[in-house]
């Protein structure tokens, strides 16, 4: 039986995902073998890599002037990549918004002079602090900052303005509602919160950025190593790049990125609306910071929250756990989560709450 799986990452795939996998998963497309057993120089991989790439930069809509790669690592690797691949002055801005964000700018200060230029930290992430463009130093090489913040379930609204080109972790959030990649230098994300299987990352980097790598940065963390060969320079993450074509395809057929957007944020706002008017339950965030993708809660002690998740799980309402940094729940609900995943959790808070109460 399937269940409603609210897991902030691996993460949920559309159904009709994995039947087309499936289905193909014995002999993709009359090769004989499976995608995992096959080479990455065959004809067959090839054809899939060139869709993927293609794929994304029409659901994104990403400028002729900027790259995309799929690579291994995870988006942690890309948090000592950056650094190393926009070194002309060893100098950058971070914005530190959660967990991931804090992390990217640890990793950072390995590698010469950054500082965290705003931070939420006070309020324990609970808000985005207001950036402008003064609150910079120049000469930086970038400025840092994670558009959806997974843990502490806040997100940007407005992409903040500076001198420097800026660089954004996508990884909970990419293809979910539409953004302006031109207004970007550099974006990353995981493939497995919004995408598919762990195992690729998606690096998008603007031409004029790919030069400026520190002579000590690893040929395999180099962008452009990977830009030159179309993420062939070594084995690629096969399976995970052909199941994110299928996701590609699919979000394609339902109509891109504006048509998911839209559900996004119904599916959020029921949630969020059923929090508000509810005495029993409560989320932390200053509203206009709410994330769409990833919603913590919690009811009123420790002893609730501890049988809400438990009692979920047996209605196949699944990982509602929150992060051990925040406690609680976290309802994570990307694109591929079902309006009815979040009725059906919507019904059960209700329930829960009539009999806890
Ligand atoms: C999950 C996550 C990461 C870490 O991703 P890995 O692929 O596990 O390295 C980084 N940033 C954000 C915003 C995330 O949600």
């Amino acid at each position: 039986m399937r269940v409603y799986n609210f897991s902030a990452g691996p993460s949920i795939l559309p159904l009709e995902v994995l039947e087309r996998v499936q289905k193909e998963l014995l002999d993709y497309q009359g090769s004989g073998m499976s995608v995992m057993e096959m080479s990455h120089r065959s004809k067959y991989y090839d054809e899939i890599n060139n869709e993927t790439h293609a794929l994304i930069r029409e659901l994104m809509n990403i400028p002729e002037n900027y790259d995309v790669i799929f690579v291994q690592g995870g988006a942690s690797l890309q948090f000592e990549a950056v650094p190393l691949n926009l070194h002309t002055h060893g100098k950058a801005d971070y914005i530190v918004t959660g967990n991931f964000a804090k992390k990217a700018f640890k990793e950072a200060q390995k590698f010469g002079d950054y500082v965290a230029a705003a931070s939420s930290e006070d309020k324990k992430f609970t808000y985005i602090p207001k950036v402008t463009k003064d609150m910079f130093r120049s000469d930086i090489d970038y400025v840092h900052f994670c558009w959806n913040n997974t843990i502490f379930g806040t997100r940007f609204t407005e992409i903040p303005e500076a001198e420097a080109p800026l660089v954004c972790d996508l990884s909970s959030c990419i293809l979910s509602e539409e953004l302006d990649v031109s207004k970007f230098g550099v974006l990353y994300a995981g493939a497995q919160k919004n995408i598919g299987p762990a195992g690729a990352t998606i690096v998008i980097v603007r031409k004029d950025l790919q030069d400026k790598a520190a002579p000590l940065c690893p040929t395999m963390m180099k962008w452009s190593t990977q830009i030159e060969q179309k993420s062939l320079y070594n084995t690629p993450p096969c399976f995970s790049t052909y199941v994110a074509m299928e996701v590609f395809r699919y979000l394609k057929e339902k109509g891109g990125v504006k048509a998911i957007q839209k559900i996004n944020e119904e599916k959020a706002k029921m949630l969020y609306d059923f929090i508000d008017e509810s005495s029993f339950y409560s989320n932390g965030v200053q509203k206009e910071y709410r994330s769409i993708m990833n919603v913590p809660f919690v009811a009123p002690s420790e002893e609730l929250n501890a049988k809400f998740i438990k009692e979920a799980a047996a209605n196949g309402l699944v990982t509602l756990k929150g992060h051990k940094l925040v406690g609680g729940m976290r309802a994570s609900i990307y694109n591929a989560m079902p309006v009815e995943g979040v009725k059906a959790l919507v019904e059960f808070m209700k329930k829960f709450e009539l009999e806890n109460k």
